[in-house]
């Protein structure tokens, strides 16, 4: 929520003046294009120009909106009362707008959230505009310069004039004044100016020309290329496309090209006009869902971090504990203790378990955050394979499975030793635990330029479907009932291997086991 600023009176002077010339130059520009009565006009942009100056630089530049359309209106012929009683109309609107966006909508500006826009449309676009319309409306009706039975269609005009002004050019306005984040990717500019390209083009091809045959009569061309830009760049795309779109389609309607020309300029602009307000509407409020889940994934990856890094250091001191107590139970060695021992040990089992999610969780957190650069060092693979199996015994044991490990060739290379045991872990681990009761082959190859490791099972196995699935985020291809885990083990692995300029993959027949295959690169410089 924007909260009202200290004054800064210097500052402030500045910005009614400037909020002066823009309303000044917008609203006869408006004007220009067949006001219903003479005065209400259904492009009037000033309207979201001072909604957008109050709330982002606060209430008090108001006299500049006064100022602006008391003007506008004396020099397009109005007396002075009927003058200032229209541009109270709009100084009301602009403030009333201001009033009920912060205290009632609770707004937030960068309208990153469905609820600002909701309050957006509702309270500003067409709650507060409806103030001005009809003070405008009775001003003209006061001053005797409206014809009997006008009053609705003028007071009409000036609604949807005002209401496209806060639903088109405040967004604009705000989200480049404040400029929200946005997400950073591969190929956005050429795509932003592909997208630029598409929607000029749509809009040409819609308003820019007399458009008798069918299809590109349809207005609901512009549709696709105004989501494209709303799900691809948020409300950068959302309330820049609306705006071109919507010039555009003014101007190819007052030339009297697309769609919407009726007998009346009047008659079209209107119809135009709702056409457009329902379109920015749906543009900004496309653009908020996307926001609000991109921040939540942001919110999530968040908490992971920082839950896990809390959860790691008591379960460090706790395994610590154990193994102490444990060590200490050991040497006494009497019948009563073995018990104990056991007791011990099953705790051991569960806290390491634990100690492996948990790490599981801080490795995410740290892809996410993009903290994974390899730190190379020489690695005997196969004897890093042999420490895995050591630390994995009890496990294995459990599980009844038995290795067979088989080593062709040097297998060294320059890789990350703490994040390839991790690899080997998740790989032997995985075969133990989804390959219960049945041998596991592990073979190292080391005859070629790239070193292969390869786990091979003859557990449940993997559908095809599944099999390219499995290496993302949380995906899983047992029931949660069945086996635990978090689905994240094969992404890690992923990660790692392709970090270090690998890669990894799987064979898999359901019922007859998995071969993982990892292959990596001797050092940096081995990569191609
Ligand atoms: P987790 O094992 O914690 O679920 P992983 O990322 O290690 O997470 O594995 C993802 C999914 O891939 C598993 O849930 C399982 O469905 C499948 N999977 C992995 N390894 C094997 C395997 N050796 N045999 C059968 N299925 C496997």
């Amino acid at each position: 929520m924007v909260e009202e600023k200290a004054p800064r009176p210097a500052k402030d002077a500045l910005g009614i003046v400037l909020l002066f010339f823009a309303y000044f130059v917008t609203a006869r520009l408006g004007l220009l294009i067949d006001p219903v009565a003479g005065f209400a006009t259904l492009v009037w942009p000033p309207t979201g120009i001072a909604l957008a100056a109050l709330l982002l630089f606060g209430k008090r530049l108001w006299p500049g909106a006064l100022a602006g359309a008391l003007c506008v209106n004396l020099v397009i012929g109005a007396s002075l009362p009927v003058a200032l009683g229209i541009a109270t109309g709009n100084t009301l609107e602009a403030l009333a707008g201001t009033w009920l966006l912060w205290r009632i909508g609770r707004f937030d500006a960068r309208l990153e959230r469905i609820d600002d826009v909701m309050a957006l449309i509702l309270l500003g676009a067409i709650g507060s505009t409806a103030i001005s319309a009809a003070i405008g409306v009775a001003s003209l009706q006061a001053g005797g310069t409206l014809r009997p039975g006008i009053s609705w269609p003028t007071f009409r005009a000036w609604w949807l004039g005002d209401m496209l002004g806060d639903l088109v050019v405040a967004p604009l306005l705000l989200v480049w004044i404040l400029r929200p984040a946005l997400a950073r990717r591969r190929f956005q500019v050429p795509e932003a100016v592909a997208l630029g390209g598409l929607l000029v083009g749509c809009g040409l091809l819609v308003f820019g020309r007399d458009s008798e045959s069918g299809l590109l009569r349809l207005p609901y061309l512009i549709f696709p290329p105004l989501l494209w830009a709303a799900v691809r760049f948020a409300q950068y795309g959302a309330v820049t496309a609306t705006f071109l779109i919507s010039a555009i389609a003014i101007a190819g309607t007052t030339l009297g090209f697309g769609p919407f020309v009726q007998g009346t300029l009047s008659e079209s602009l209107l119809h135009l006009q709702i056409f457009l307000a329902v379109a920015a509407a749906t543009a900004l409020t496309v653009a908020a869902a996307i926001a609000e889940r991109t921040r939540a994934v942001d919110v999530r990856d968040e908490f992971l971090a920082i839950a896990s890094h809390e959860l790691r250091t008591p379960l460090t001191a706790l395994l610590l504990y154990i193994q102490t107590e444990l060590r200490v139970l050991r040497r006494i060695g009497s019948a009563e203790q073995n018990d104990a021992i056991n007791r011990l040990e099953t705790t051991q089992r569960m806290a390491l378990r634990l100690d492996k999610l948990i790490s599981e969780l801080l490795e995410v957190s740290r892809i996410i955050w993009g903290r994974l650069q390899p730190e190379r060092e020489d690695v005997d693979l196969a004897a890093l394979v042999q420490d895995s199996l050591a630390r994995q015994q009890q496990q294995l044991q459990q599980a009844r499975c038995s290795v067979h490990l088989e080593v062709e060739g040097p297998v060294r290379g320059q890789w990350d030793r703490g994040r390839l045991d991790r690899v080997i872990d998740n790989l032997i681990g995985n075969a133990a635990k989804y390959g219960a009761g049945k041998p596991i082959e592990v073979r190292l190859d080391g005859r070629k330029e790239n070193v292969l490791l390869e786990v091979r099972d003859h557990g449940i196995g993997i559908d095809p479907a599944d099999q390219a699935r499995i290496f993302e985020r949380f995906e899983r291809a047992v029931s949660r009932r069945q086996y635990g885990g978090f689905g994240l083990g094969l992404w890690i692995s992923r990660k790692i291997v392709e970090a270090h300029g690998g890669s990894i993959s799987l064979m898999s027949r359901p019922g007859a086991g998995c071969t993982f295959s990892v292959e990596l690169p001797r050092s940096l410089d081995a990569q191609s």
